[in-house]
């Protein structure tokens, strides 16, 4: 599967119209569902989305290889820069992020993202975690949406479903999440370059990339660094 074609899709959906969204704006080349879509929005409208699920993550079933890859492709469509602010990468991609105090996160049902069918998302970020560890769940969030969402209905362009991604979600799907949050915010060649720059310290190329120490050495590690 051809990532660009995905990722040419992302970039045009920074619009939130919940309803009368057409597929062919989402999914150029599937011009031909637009019509059925659009007339089931109408319905949708009156039955006030009665038919509208929430999927959880599937696994995307791809090699770590290609979840780097994707990422690091994902990253140059959207302009991201090492170190760069995520919050408004998320606005421009048509999402937004809410910040919860733990026992609203304890209640809540929203999962720590939740993608509507018109591609627009919400992460949810605990009020009392780190600035570098909320980078790091961000960027897992957007491998949700990445791998998750956009991949799976880049085949199934007409299923009127979101997605939802459980906060506490164990299993191939959070390590894809994961590999792809590594991949997204510390670039492997870049890294490597970094690293070396530093003399090796954790510290100083954790501060540059914007994420906690432990990020940095888990990508130190998964990178073949001592
Ligand atoms: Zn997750």
């Amino acid at each position: 599967m051809e990532p660009v074609a995905i990722l040419d899709v992302r970039g045009r959906t920074g619009i939130r119209r919940p309803l009368y969204v057409s597929t062919t704006a989402i999914m150029p080349g599937y011009a031909g569902q637009a019509k059925t879509t659009r007339a089931y929005c109408r319905l949708a409208q009156i039955g006030e989305n009665a038919q509208m699920t929430y999927r959880t993550p599937q696994p995307s079933k791809l090699s770590k290889e290609s979840i780097s890859h994707l990422a690091e492709k994902f990253s140059a469509r959207v302009g991201y820069e090492a170190g760069c602010d995520l919050e408004s990468l998320i606005l421009k991609l048509g999402g937004k992020l809410e910040y919860q105090d733990f026992w609203e996160l304890e209640e809540s049902d929203s999962g720590s993202i939740t993608v509507e069918p018109d591609n627009s998302f919400t992460v949810y970020l605990a009020n009392h975690t780190s600035i570098a560890r909320d980078r790091f769940t961000v960027a897992h969030e957007l491998g949700h949406l990445v791998l998750h969402f956009l991949l799976p209905k880049a085949t199934d362009p007409t299923g009127d479903w979101g997605l939802k991604a459980s906060r506490f979600g164990t299993g191939i799907t959070e390590t894809e999440a994961n590999q792809f949050a590594a991949s997204f915010l510390m670039q492997e060649k870049q890294f490597r370059e970094v690293h070396e720059r530093f003399g090796c310290d954790i510290v100083e190329t954790a501060d540059y990339f914007g994420v906690s120490f432990s990020a940095a050495s888990v990508r130190a590690a998964a990178l073949g660094f001592e």
